[in-house]
């Protein structure tokens, strides 16, 4: 089966759902109009032809001249007067009423088909329908009772065209325009739907573009709005957002790591071929193999580095969670790189008692050493390293405070970022990615990490984590 776009479909749904109830209504109101019309119709030749009942009346006194003159219209009838009263209506809305004897002789009122109702026989209190050329009619006869009156009948004749000349004009008038409503309601409903579903052809065609990696900077733009459609772009165009960061970040990683490993890798290189082209002394030797060693222990550590550092970012399940006794785990670290003594620092902790976290033990202490390894790197001969532990209302508060060179001010935002590293700490000692480490492992225990700086003077880095 074709299948066809979803503007299609709906415009064929809504236009066929459209003409059968625009069908249905016009021929149900045609119907029951007709219907009540003809019944309306019916009533009034009634109503009519019994009204006209009591407006004829036989007067014996047939020498009475001076009555007949005072009656309003006379007829001379079987040795007397029949007399009319002025409300007798022989015409009224078209219902024509005459005063016929037994045989269909007309006798007074008018009758517009005499000729063609003399052979319809009376029937007394009975509504009959004739046709008459192409007309319908419905008479209504009645028989009068009265005394002196027997033997003449009243009979009303209407026509049917008369109630439905209107219903039929209406009927005219809406098979025109009913379809051009149809027709304007159905363009209007493709429309609209053309321009609702236009944001989903957007949607489509940059969901597309992005599949095949063209251009992740592409928005949807479908302007102004709040409806369904437009929170669903808003959604799209924040995933796409978050997509593009992400693939940035990929790409900013990679050209980075491949950056950071090219340095050592062609140091060892050079040391190679520059052993290998000469012959050398065994000290030379010596030099050399120092410094290939040297490379390739950092090399070794970025490698390291960026694979717990990916591991980390990716939350891989393989840390796990456990109650953490805080302050015997920031005061073992503390102790132990206590004992490094790089250029003559002092360390000092302090931590509060029974300061407890959720959290994995192994990250909490990379974070922590981390953080004192870059304040024993970059402070100063016979420096101080302070590392404090407290608790303030719902928080936990971990500082590392040195008194060592310092971040200058336009370096603080940057530090976080991975591979930075700030010119004045370029000791090629780091990797760039300690801090960016910190951060993600103080991210996994719900935390955030804060820096203090002023550059000669000291930095202070502060974590930032909510009581479990
Ligand atoms: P690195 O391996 O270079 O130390 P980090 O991510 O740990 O990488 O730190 C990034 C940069 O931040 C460092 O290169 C250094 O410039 C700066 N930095 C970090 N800690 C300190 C500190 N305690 N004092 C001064 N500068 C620091």
């Amino acid at each position: 089966m074709k299948r066809f776009s979803i503007r299609t479909t709906i415009t064929l749904w809504f236009s066929v759902a459209l003409i059968l109830v625009v069908s249905i209504t016009y021929f149900m109101v045609l119907f029951v109009g007709d219907q009540v019309i003809q019944k309306t119709i019916r009533d009034n030749l009634i109503e009519t032809v019994e009204h006209n009942v009591d407006e004829i009346e036989f007067y014996k006194r047939v020498d009475d001249a001076a009555l007949a003159q005072s009656l309003d219209h006379y007829v001379k009838w079987d040795g007397g007067y029949l007399g009319v009263d002025d409300d007798f209506l022989d015409e009224i809305n078209q219902v024509y009423t005459s005063l016929c004897k037994a045989d269909g002789s007309l006798v007074y009122g008018e009758n517009p088909i005499a000729k063609e109702t003399a052979a319809v026989g009376f029937r007394n209190a009975t509504v009959q329908q004739i046709k008459a050329g192409n007309t319908t009619y419905y008479i209504f006869d009645r028989k009068l009772t009265q005394e002196g009156l027997e033997g003449l009948w009243l009979r009303g004749v209407v026509s049917e065209v008369q109630g439905s000349i209107q219903l039929n004009s209406i009927a005219r008038t809406s098979l025109i325009l009913l379809p051009f409503l149809v027709l304007v309601a159905i363009i209007g409903g493709y429309l609209i739907t053309k321009r609702m579903l236009k944001p989903i052809q957007n949607l489509s065609d940059a969901a597309a573009q992005i599949g095949q990696g063209s251009d992740l900077k592409k928005r949807i733009d479908i302007g102004e709005g709040k409806d369904e459609l437009h929170r669903l772009a808003d959604q799209f165009n924040k995933m796409f957002g978050r997509l593009d960061n992400a693939f940035q970040a990929e790409r900013q990683f990679t050209s980075d790591a491949s950056h950071e490993l090219r340095t050592p890798m062609s140091v060892i290189l050079a040391q190679c071929e520059m052993s290998l082209e000469h012959e050398q002394s065994p000290e030379e030797y010596q030099d050399a193999l120092n410094v290939i060693e040297r490379q390739g222990k950092k090399m070794a550590k970025l490698i390291n580095d960026m694979l717990d550092f990916t591991r980390l970012e990716l939350k891989s399940d393989r840390y796990t969670t456990e109650p953490l006794d805080l302050t015997k785990l920031v005061s073992s670290v503390c102790e132990d790189m206590a004992l490094i003594r790089e250029n003559n620092i002092t360390l000092t902790c302090e931590t509060q008692e029974n300061v407890t976290l959720l959290g994995n033990a192994q990250l909490f202490a990379r974070l922590l050493t981390n953080l004192i390894s870059n304040a024993y790197r970059y402070g100063k001969e016979n420096g101080h390293i302070f590392v404090t532990l407290k608790t303030e209302q719902d928080k936990i508060l971990l500082t590392v405070e040195d008194d060592g060179i310092g971040i200058a001010k336009d370096d603080l935002e940057k530090i976080f970022r991975r591979f930075y590293q700030a010119d004045n700490s370029r000791t090629g000692a780091g990797t760039g990615l300690g801090l960016s480490m910190v951060r993600e492992i103080a991210k996994f225990h719900g935390g955030e990490v804060f820096v203090e700086s002023e550059l000669g003077v000291g930095s202070k880095f502060t974590c930032v984590f909510q009581k479990n």
